[in-house]
């Protein structure tokens, strides 16, 4: 490699957002309530994210049908709560419960069938659930799960005050997160930042991913594109991030993972390669071999 293109793989591009999106407010599962940010008619998917929804209500009525039974084959799920409890259990026995500040990485993989219910009668239930597609030679691997409390995850201290809660990936300093999954390398941060203060994260060219604000409103890129809470922004070209917070403090989630490249065929909870998957899928699932 001559210097002209050291000096070129070296050189950080800080990476925008390419496009902006406030969601879709629907309901899934028995009428609960979300907003989806990826997965709707207006934003189908960000390779490999396939599924993006946010919850947050603390009227009962909202979320209390939760999710009963029901199948996933071909992809992970992640539920990441940041206030109330979900109790989860699937057709193979396992079964817990996901608390404020907890995470849950389920490998469906060939296919699982499960119910994901609000645990509480009342208070606030709010966090997450983004879908990560797994590339073809994964789709029929075993189901698998990590599933990890509040206090199992790292959380770093910035120099400014604030924190990083690092759930998947390895932010700038080395803290590496708790979840492991080498086959979309995922970064996956929760950033609280306090007042007129910059956060820097290299985030791989390989990468696709987005930004969402939790709290309060930030400044990103080279050009300061600002976003204020509840919004989604797709990160744009380059190889790290640089976001700031304004006159007062924020949080958001800063999600990334490696592009898969693959033909993607969906089917409600079923996403394969091919419609013939797909179809297989159902017939499985309606013939009890899940
Ligand atoms: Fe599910």
């Amino acid at each position: 490699m001559n210097h002209f293109k050291k000096n070129i793989a070296r050189r950080k591009i800080v990476r925008g957002v390419s496009q902006l999106t406030s969601g879709v407010s629907t309901s899934d599962g028995m009428d609960v309530r979300l907003i989806r940010f990826i997965g709707s008619k207006e934003l189908n998917m960000i390779d490999p994210f396939l599924l993006f929804d946010t919850f947050n209500s603390d009227q009962p009525n909202d979320y209390l049908g939760g999710f009963p039974n029901h199948p996933h084959r071909g992809f992970e799920t992640v539920t990441y709560l940041l206030a109330g409890n979900m109790r989860h259990k699937d057709n193979a026995g396992h079964e817990g419960v996901i608390k404020a500040g907890g995470v849950q990485w389920m490998t469906a993989g060939r296919g699982i069938v499960h119910s994901e219910m609000p645990e509480q009668e009342n208070g606030l239930l709010q966090g997450f659930q983004l879908w990560v597609n797994l590339p073809a030679s994964k789709k029929y691997s075993a189901p698998n799960y990590q599933e990890f409390k509040a206090t199992d995850i790292p959380v770093e201290m910035l120099p400014k005050g604030g924190t990083i809660r690092v759930i998947s990936g390895k932010t700038d300093k080395g803290t590496l997160g708790v979840i492991k999954n080498k086959l979309t390398e995922p970064l996956f941060l929760d950033v609280s930042l306090n007042q007129d203060t910059t956060f820097e994260q290299e985030v791989t060219s390989t990468h696709a991913g987005f930004i969402y604000i939790v709290e309060g409103s930030v400044l990103i890129g080279i050009d300061g594109t600002e976003m204020s809470k509840q919004m989604l922004g797709i990160l744009g070209n380059g190889n790290k991030i640089k976001i700031s917070s304004k006159d007062k403090s924020c949080r958001f989630l800063l999600i990334a993972g490696k592009r898969l490249n693959e033909p993607v065929a969906r089917g409600g909870p079923f996403v394969m390669n091919t419609k013939q998957e797909v179809q297989q899928a159902f017939q499985d699932y309606e013939q009890g071999r899940f």
